[in-house]
C-alpha cells in the first residue's frame, strides 16, 4: 500500500542507499563535473531523514506533504545543480500527491509531475546525458504499466528498471547540458552522476514497498 508510511520509508531507503553510495557518485561526478554530487545528495537526504524523524516538524498525513517536507530541506541543503533540480521534482511530485493513499495512476503522476518539474528547471531534452534521462524513461514505463494493471509494485518495478537502464545508457553519450558539457567529447565513457543517483532514489521507493 502507497501510504504516508511508505512514502517516509521511501525517504529514509533512499538517504541510505545514497549515503552507502555517496562514493561512487561522487567518482562519477569528478570524472565528468566537481565531483561533489554524491556528498551534496548525502548531505540532502540526511537532513530529510532527519527532519522526517521529528514529528513535530510538519503534517504527515498525505504522501505529498512527505514529498514537500523532502523537497523544501533538499533545496535549502544541497547547492549546485541537483539540490534545485530534485527539489523542484518533489516539490510538483507533492502537488499531485496530496492525499493519504497512491493507486498505481498516482504513481504515474508523481513521476510526471517530478520530470515536468526537472525539464522546467533544467530545459535539458533527453538523451543530453542528465538526470532527464532516467526520469524520463522512468515516469514512460510507469505510463505503461499502470495502463495494464492496478498494482502499484508493478509500476513502481517498472519505473525504476527503465531509470537503471536509462542511467546506464547514459554512459557512451556526450554531454550537452550541466557541468559535464564543458568536458565535450571527453564526457563519453562516464555515466551520468544525476541519471545514477536517479535510479537508487527510484530503487529506493521500490524498496520501501511492504
Ligand atoms: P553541480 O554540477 O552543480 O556540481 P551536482 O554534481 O550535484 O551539481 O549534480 C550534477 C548532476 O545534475 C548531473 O549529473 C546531471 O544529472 C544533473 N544536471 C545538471 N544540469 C542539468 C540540467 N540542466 N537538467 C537536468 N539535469 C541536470
Ligand atoms: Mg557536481
Ligand atoms: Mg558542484
Amino acid at each position: 500500500m502507497l501510504d504516508v508510511d511508505w512514502a517516509e520509508r521511501w525517504m529514509h531507503t533512499a538517504a541510505a542507499d545514497v549515503a552507502a553510495a555517496r562514493d561512487d557518485l561522487t567518482e562519477l561526478d569528478r570524472l565528468i563535473g566537481d565531483g561533489d554530487h554524491g556528498v551534496n545528495l548525502d548531505r540532502g537526504l540526511r537532513a530529510v531523514a532527519e527532519r522526517l524523524g521529528d514529528p513535530a516538524i510538519a503534517p504527515r498525513e498525505t504522501v505529498g506533504q512527505v514529498l514537500r517536507l523532502a523537497a523544501t530541506t533538499l533545496m535549502s541543503t544541497v547547492g549546485g545543480a541537483a539540490g534545485p533540480l530534485y527539489g523542484t521534482a518533489l516539490l510538483r511530485a507533492s502537488k499531485v500527491t496530496d492525499r493519504a493513499v497512491l493507486d498505481a495512476s498516482g504513481v504515474v503522476a508523481l513521476l510526471d509531475a517530478a520530470l515536468e518539474g526537472i525539464v522546467a528547471r533544467g530545459k535539458a531534452a533527453s538523451g543530453e546525458k542528465t538526470m532527464v534521462d532516467a526520469w524520463q524513461p522512468a515516469a514512460e514505463a510507469a505510463e505503461r504499466v499502470a495502463g495494464t494493471t492496478d498494482d502499484v509494485g508493478d509500476t513502481w518495478r517498472a519505473a525504476a528498471d527503465a531509470a537503471e537502464a536509462g542511467a546506464r545508457a547514459t554512459i557512451p553519450w556526450v554531454a550537452t547540458k550541466g557541468r559535464a558539457s564543458y568536458l565535450g567529447e571527453r564526457s563519453a565513457g562516464t555515466e551520468d552522476p544525476g541519471a545514477r543517483s536517479t535510479a537508487i532514489v527510484l530503487a529506493a521507493a521500490v524498496r520501501a514497498l511492504q
